[in-house]
C-alpha cells in the first residue's frame, strides 16, 4: 500500500512520494485565513480537509510541518478597516482570535508555523526585488510594481500550469491590480501596490515607494521562507486554483528557477443549495451560527468530513442532524467496548485498520472509509448483542477505533466526559429514588434531556448518554 493523491498540478492520481530523501518529512502549506470577517463552514470544509491530510499523513509515521498563513493585509480587509473606522491590527486581531477558537472547536491540529503577511514584509520586498532583478517583474507608470508574463513566458516558462489557458483566445487585458479576477482578464497582477488615498496608514516603505504587498505574493514569500524553495504539499480550496497558485508559482519558480511544490492539492466547495457558500452570496452558516443552533463542533467536523474532498458537497440541517445519529451510533458501540474492556491494553484490531488504511491510501477517500467503520459498527453491535465478544477482542476493537480516530478527529462522548454538574445531577436523581421522590427524578431526568443527555439504566448502574 502507499499513499495516491490527485495532483492538479498533473490532472492526475499519483504516487505520493515526499522530496525528503529519507521519506520521513512533508511540507505542507495550506493557504490560511482572510481575517476580515468570521469564517463560514465553506471555509471549515477547506481547512478541515488540510487537517485530514496532515493527520493522516501523522498516522503513517511522517513528520509534518504545517504552515498556515493569516493574511492580514489584502483589499478587502482594507476597505473594512475603512468602513469600521478601526485600526488594521485590532480589526484582524479579532477575527483571527475568532478563527484559532473556532480551528479548536473543530478539533483541527494547529499548524506549526502560522505567519502574519504583515510581519514579513522584508521577504516580500526582497522577493520582488528578485523578481525585477531577473527581468520578469516592472514598475509601471502607477507607480506599482507588476508581474510580467509575456517576459515570464518568454524566459520559457509556462503560465497557466494549473489551468490550461488557452493565450490565443485570449482578449491580452493591460494590468490587473485587484487580488481576485477571473481567467478572462488575464494580465500582468501586482506585487506591490503603490500607496492610494483610499488604503489610509496601512502602508510600508520599498525600495518603489510606499505601498502594500498584493495578496498572491505573501504566500510565496512565506511558504518559501519556512519551507524552502521546493517543498511537498500545497493545499487551498478549488477557487484558489486561478489566479491565486497559479499566480504563486509563477512568482516562486520566476525567482528562484526552481519547482516550486510537488503535490497541488484542492478541495471542492461545500454547496448551498447548488451554489458555493459564499459571503457574497449571503448563503452562508458561521461556525457560530450552527453552534448556536445546539449543534457541537464534532457534529460539525464529522459532517465536513462526510463526502470525498474532490467532490462538491451539498450543506443542510437535515444532514448535520444525520451526522449526529452517526456519532450516536458510533458512540453508542464505543462506550459498550469500553465498558466490557475495562482498560486491557490491546493491539488494535488489524482487520478494522488495514480496511481503513486501504480507503485512505486511495486518494483519501474518506466515504469509503465511513463505509467500513459502520461495517464495523453493525457487526460489533451484533457481538455485543449476543454476548459473543471477549474483552480482549472488545479491548484490540477500541485501540483499533481510537487509531482510527487519530486521523478522523471526532472522539468519542462517554459518560466520563459530560459536564460535571451533570454529573452531580445523576447522583442526585438516585438519591430522589431511593426516597421515592419520584417527581424530583423526573424532574432531573427532563432537565437533563433539555441539556441533550439521557439516563440509561444498565446492569452497572445509570449511564449518561447523548441524545
Ligand atoms: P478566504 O478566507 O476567503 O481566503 O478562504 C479560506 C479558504 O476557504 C480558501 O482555501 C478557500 O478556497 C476556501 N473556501 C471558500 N469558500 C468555500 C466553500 N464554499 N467551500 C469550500 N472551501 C471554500
Ligand atoms: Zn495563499
Amino acid at each position: 500500500m502507499g499513499l495516491k493523491l490527485f495532483n492538479t498540478l498533473s490532472r492526475s492520481i499519483q504516487d505520493f512520494t515526499p522530496l525528503d530523501s529519507t521519506g520521513k518529512t512533508v511540507g505542507m502549506y495550506c493557504c490560511g485565513p482572510t481575517v476580515y470577517d468570521f469564517a463560514h463552514i465553506g471555509n471549515w470544509r477547506t481547512f478541515v480537509f488540510a487537517d485530514l491530510v496532515r493527520r493522516y499523513l501523522e498516522f503513517k509515521g511522517f513528520s509534518v510541518t504545517h504552515v498556515m498563513n493569516i493574511t492580514d493585509v489584502e483589499d478587502k480587509i482594507i476597505k473594512r478597516v475603512r468602513e469600521t473606522k478601526t485600526s488594521l491590527r485590532e480589526f484582524t486581531g479579532k477575527y483571527e482570535a475568532a478563527f484559532f477558537e473556532d480551528l479548536k472547536t473543530l478539533n483541527c491540529r494547529e499548524p506549526h508555523h502560522k505567519p502574519h503577511a504583515t510581519e514579513h514584509i522584508a521577504d516580500i520586498i526582497a522577493l520582488i526585488e528578485k523578481l525585477v532583478a531577473r527581468g520578469v517583474a516592472y514598475k509601471a507608470a502607477d507607480g506599482s510594481v507588476y508581474f510580467s508574463i509575456e517576459k515570464y513566458r518568454g524566459s520559457g516558462s509556462t503560465y497557466g500550469r494549473l489551468l490550461k489557458i488557452n493565450f490565443d483566445e485570449l482578449r491580452p487585458g493591460e494590468r490587473v491590480k485587484t487580488d481576485e479576477y477571473a481567467k478572462e482578464s488575464v494580465a500582468d497582477f501586482a506585487l506591490w501596490k503603490a500607496r492610494a488615498p483610499e488604503d489610509g496608514d496601512i502602508f510600508w516603505p520599498s525600495p518603489w515607494g510606499e505601498g502594500r504587498p498584493g495578496w498572491h505574493i505573501e504566500c510565496s514569500a512565506m511558504s518559501m521562507k519556512i519551507l524552502g524553495q521546493c517543498f511537498d504539499l500545497h493545499l487551498g480550496g478549488e477557487d484558489l486554483i486561478f489566479p491565486h497558485h497559479e499566480d504563486e508559482i509563477a512568482q516562486s519558480e520566476g525567482a528562484t528557477g526552481q519547482p516550486f511544490v510537488k503535490y497541488w492539492l484542492h478541495g471542492a466547495f461545500l454547496l448551498v443549495e447548488g451554489k458555493k457558500m459564499s459571503k457574497s452570496l449571503g448563503n452562508f452558516f458561521t461556525l457560530r451560527d450552527l453552534l448556536a443552533k445546539g449543534f457541537t463542533g464534532r457534529e460539525i467536523r464529522c459532517l465536513l468530513l462526510q463526502a470525498h474532498y474532490r467532490e462538491t458537497f451539498n450543506f443542510t440541517l437535515e444532514g448535520l442532524l444525520g451526522a449526529r445519529t452517526a456519532l450516536a451510533r458510533i458512540d453508542e458501540c464505543v462506550t459498550k467496548l469500553r465498558e466490557l474492556a475495562g482498560g486491557t491494553a490491546a493491539v488494535p484490531n488489524a482487520e478494522l485498520v488495514n480496511a481503513f488504511t486501504i480507503a485512505l491510501e486511495n486518494d483519501l477517500n474518506i466515504s469509503a472509509a465511513w463505509g467500513e467503520i459502520f461495517k464495523w459498527v453493525s457487526k460489533m453491535n451484533r457481538s455485543l448483542a449476543d454476548n459473543a465478544i471477549m474483552v480482549a477482542e472488545a479491548a484490540s476493537a477500541l485501540a483499533a477505533w481510537e487509531r482510527l480516530d487519530s486521523v478522523l478527529g471526532v472522539g468519542v462522548i462517554s459518560e466520563s466526559e459530560a459536564p460535571a454538574e451533570l454529573k452531580a445531577l445523576i447522583i442526585e436523581r438516585q438519591l430522589a429514588r431511593h426516597a421515592k421522590n419520584f417527581k424530583r427524578a423526573d424532574a432531573i431526568r427532563d432537565e437533563l434531556k433539555t441539556k441533550g443527555w439521557v439516563i440509561e439504566d444498565t446492569p452497572k448502574g445509570q449511564r449518561l448518554k447523548k441524545i
